[in-house]
């Protein structure tokens, strides 16, 4: 049965660790993260846009699709089935469709349009059990079409938003979607500070998580973070895999051609990218 994420990252928290939230596509990508949290007995977050919801056909689907691996899959382990970046129309969609819990992304409104809606969210997720993450100052790189330039959140509004009752906060600290430009600056971790100072207790969540160097993610964890977004990291390490495949001409052999074939190779290189970062997050045998 899907969970909320308020436990596991509450939990995370006070044990210095950081849940993964693994962006899924399709049943492969899905099967993979599942397969991977059971393996190493580690608390997980399915994360999906609205871009790979639509792609899925729908949040609908894709709750049917997650519910019946974790039945069939025999899988134990906290599983949340989660918004990534919904508008506030796609919030309520997932609700409906069963999602144990969302982000509003209203980091692109004023602040008091972004208080307004999420305020209204605090009350539904409550209603339902279902947790729900906020975000403060936009995180760079593309997501969806939305380019960003990887700004710095202000803390006093960080403490405006986790103050409505939100289980967990994004904010911007200069991280950004996708790769990293050679010139990156790195994390901010001053603000990263400032911002667990106003919000006490709240649990912060990295976005962007591929290409950050190591030993900025464990600092980030030191400091708060308790949830850490991967997306593209498997994007690639899937496609490389299949790309290795292909240009070997493993598909003209034998059966080759046969789609479990074809995709079996980049859904072991998804499953080894999450243990690595299930292991640098520390979540492993947190079930
Ligand atoms: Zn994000």
């Amino acid at each position: 049965m899907l969970v909320s994420a308020k436990e596991m990252l509450e939990k995370a928290k006070a044990g210095k660790y950081a849940v993964g939230q693994f962006n899924i596509n399709n049943l492969e990508w899905t099967k993979a993260v599942l397969a991977t949290a059971q393996e190493l007995n580690s608390p997980v977050i399915l994360g999906v846009s609205e871009g790979a919801g639509k792609y899925m056909t729908g949040f609908k689907t894709v709750a049917g699709m997650v519910n019946g691996m974790m039945e069939e899959m025999k899988i134990t382990v906290p599983v949340a089935l989660h918004l990534d970046h919904g508008t506030y129309e796609g919030c309520l969609k997932c609700v409906e469709a069963g999602f144990s819990s969302i982000m509003f992304d209203g980091s692109h409104y004023p602040i008091e349009e972004n208080i307004e809606k999420t305020r209204e969210l605090v009350k539904i997720c409550a209603d339902r059990g279902m947790s729900l993450e906020a975000e403060v100052g936009s995180i760079g790189g593309e997501e969806d079409g939305v380019i960003g330039a990887g700004e710095c959140a202000d803390p006093n509004e960080c403490k405006m938003i986790a103050d409505l009752g939100v289980t967990m906060l994004a904010a911007g600290i200069g991280n950004i979607h996708g790769k990293y430009p050679e010139n990156w600056k790195g994390l901010s971790f001053e603000t990263l500070a400032a911002v667990q100072e106003k919000t006490g207790e709240m649990p912060l969540v990295l976005h962007g998580g591929t290409g950050i160097p190591e030993d900025m993610i464990k600092k980030a964890i030191s400091l708060g973070v308790a949830k850490i977004n991967v997306n593209t990291e498997c994007q690639l390490s899937f496609a490389a895999a299949t790309r290795e495949y292909i240009e070997a001409g493993k598909d003209l052999q034998g059966k080759g051609f046969d789609p479990r074939k074809l995709l079996a190779p980049g859904t072991e290189a998804i499953k080894a990218t999450v243990k690595e970062k299930m292991e640098l997050f520390g979540s492993v045998n947190k079930a």
